[in-house]
């Protein structure tokens, strides 16, 4: 199992691709976190993940420092180590450009972009020190969007958010690469989740993404989780700075 006992947090995954990443790295034999706001999901992931394998929850709002301070001491406390950091942790925010409220541009911004830097930067200082004293390099995945490269109008913040986790991929990539750490993003296009269970409810919405998507069906969580296993693994050993879109060929 090419994850054979790797520690990996995953955050955001007491439900949705967050979820399915996590199931996949237990599956793969990893010793995962998640690190998660809604405390009753992550007890009932737990329930169903720990069949499987080893896993905890964290109560984490990645948008604060001190909770990502707290949530990375308490993993290295309990598995003394930290090989993997899967940002994933997402919200959204929707409106048209003239009713945007400024709470919902700090919001959307403060969990997808400032808590995937905050998490980067909290774990990558354990990596570093690893690698100074002759340990693995360590990896980070970032869960981006193809929306970090298409213009939705009524959801800017998150299109924001998603080509800000685009940039900060490739300049953490570069700045940790002399330490051997890769980072990556993946690009999901729409995948059946939570996130999406409006347009689900919205037939015009619906036909309107499957009209973009040649594939001509959305995705599951579990074929980004699939993406996510790949990039942890030493077959994408000289993979970084990438963002994989995982897309059913989606147009704009
Ligand atoms: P989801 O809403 O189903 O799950 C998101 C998870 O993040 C939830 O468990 C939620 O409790 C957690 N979360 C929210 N705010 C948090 C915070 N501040 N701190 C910690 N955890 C928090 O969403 P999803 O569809 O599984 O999306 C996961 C990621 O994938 C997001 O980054 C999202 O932007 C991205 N993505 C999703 C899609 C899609 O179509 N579903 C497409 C592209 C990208």
């Amino acid at each position: 199992m090419s994850l054979e006992n790797k520690v990996a947090i995953v955050t955001g995954a007491a439900r949705g691709i967050g979820f399915a990443v996590a199931k996949r790295f237990v599956t793969d034999g990893a010793k995962v976190v998640i690190a998660d706001v809604d405390d009753e999901a992550g007890q009932k992931a737990i329930a169903e993940l720990s069949q499987l394998g080893e896993v905890t929850y964290i109560h984490c709002n990645v948008a604060e420092r001190l909770d990502v301070r707290n949530m990375v001491a308490e993993t290295l406390n309990a598995y003394g180590d930290i090989d993997v950091l899967v940002n994933n942790a997402g919200i959204v925010a929707g409106a048209d450009f003239l009713d945007l409220e400024e709470e919902d541009l700090d919001r959307v911004l403060g969990v997808n972009l400032k808590g995937t830097f905050l998490c980067s930067q909290a774990v990558a200082r354990h990596m570093v020190e690893k690698v100074q004293n002759g340990g693995e390099a360590g990896t980070i995945i970032n869960m981006s969007s193809i929306n970090s490269v298409l213009a939705i109008p009524n959801q800017i913040p998150y299109c924001v958010s998603k080509g800000g986790v685009a940039q900060l991929t490739k300049t953490t990539a570069v700045a940790l690469a002399p330490h051997g750490i890769r980072v990556n993003a993946i690009g999901p296009g729409s995948i059946m989740t939570d996130m999406l269970a409006s347009v689900n409810d919205d037939p015009a919405a619906k036909n309107r993404i499957l009209s973009r998507t040649p594939m001509l069906r959305v995705g599951e969580a579990s074929e980004i989780a699939g993406v996510a296993a790949f990039l942890a693994s030493s077959d994408a050993s000289y993979v970084t700075g990438q963002t994989i879109f995982a897309d059913g060929g989606r147009m704009p």
